[in-house]
């Protein structure tokens, strides 16, 4: 059952031109996102132009919100993997919730009141996509000893996701901050006097939309568990393998509420060339990591999840494009 990447390796070049050297060590998000790249690339010219936005493109909502006048600006951006801080952290929906709270910037000069305000900065998720790729931030640099590090400590992530309460709407609904449909139309609506504004006024107007601009309503929230990829070992060196959901590609049929219970799937380890059954019982221990300053070499090396695979309860449709001849 094993894949011998050895054809693939030779097709997916370094820099250099040469071969994918296999004696070097990366980051397997890093790597992912390089895979990624490419592949958009390639597949540009193609039907498939979409493919991988459709699958794995989600949508985060930068936000800065006036504590005094209330004044939003929204920034969206997209990803296609959604990489969390979980130093001190102990779960994803802890460092969500984070993500949502937020930070207070102070002494910024709003436009909304036009005064010296304090701000506050935060992110939500404005779109959820087909599967869910989260990457935990356990390798990145300390400050204090000008080194990478590697963060092992204990980060429990759930087998069913539920990011409605971080998600644009759930926040901006409670803080009554959603557009009305009336409000929406009106900033839609085309501007006659358009071709009397200087550019500089038009990409003003540009930016005001963007700031105003609200993801489509009808999202779905909830996630299933179906892979881990695990990292063992340090910041500059050790071992991938991963833990797959191996009954994929299955949608939830109408009233089947066994769908979410990844448990009762059978589950695989990819290790090298070993691959085996696995039992979902034995996930916490290999992917949770550690509490804080136990392990060999204390938190600097160990073994936990590095990425997380879910996959969306009700997908959206792909799209496929029609070329000309
Ligand atoms: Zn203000």
């Amino acid at each position: 059952m094993d894949y011998n990447p050895y054809g693939f390796c030779f097709a997916f070049k370094e820099f250099d031109g040469g071969p994918t050297n296999t004696a070097e060590q990366k980051d397997a998000q890093e790597f992912l996102n390089l895979l990624f790249d490419r592949l958009e690339t390639a597949l540009k010219p193609t039907s498939r132009k979409y493919l991988l936005q459709d699958i794995f493109g989600g949508k985060q909502c930068s936000q800065m919100v006036c504590t005094e006048c209330g004044k939003v600006k929204n920034r969206h951006e997209d990803f296609y993997n959604l990489s969390l801080n979980i130093k001190d952290i102990k779960s994803i929906y802890e460092s969500l919730a984070k993500l949502v709270e937020g930070e207070i910037i102070s002494d910024y000069q709003c436009d909304g009141c036009n005064r010296k305000v304090d701000l506050s900065k935060r992110t939500l998720i404005a779109e959820t996509p087909n599967v869910l790729i989260v990457h935990l931030q356990r390798i990145g640099f300390n400050f204090e000893t000008f080194e990478t590090d590697k963060v092992n400590t204990l980060c429990k992530f759930p087998s069913v996701l539920d990011l409605k309460p971080y998600s644009y709407f759930e926040v901006m609904g409670k803080e009554k901050r959603l557009l009305t449909q009336q409000e929406e139309e009106s900033s839609n609506k085309p501007k006659e006097d358009e071709d009397v504004l200087t550019e500089e006024e038009i990409a003003k107007r540009k930016e005001d939309e963007e700031e105003k601009r609200e993801p489509v309503r009808e999202d779905c929230f909830e996630y299933k568990l179906v892979g881990v990829n695990v990292h063992s070992g340090t910041a500059n060196m050790g071992h991938y393998w991963s833990y797959i959901n191996t009954n994929r590609g299955t949608d939830e049929k109408d009233g089947d509420t066994n769908w979410t219970r990844t448990e009762a799937d059978p589950w695989m380890e990819f290790n090298d060339s070993r691959v085996s059954d696995f039992s979902f019982k034995e996930l916490e221990k290999h992917c949770f990591g550690n509490e804080a300053g136990s392990g060999f070499m204390g938190d600097s090396y160990g073994t936990s999840g590095y990425m997380l695979f879910y996959e969306r309860r009700v997908k959206k449709d792909l799209k496929f494009l029609i070329l000309d001849e």
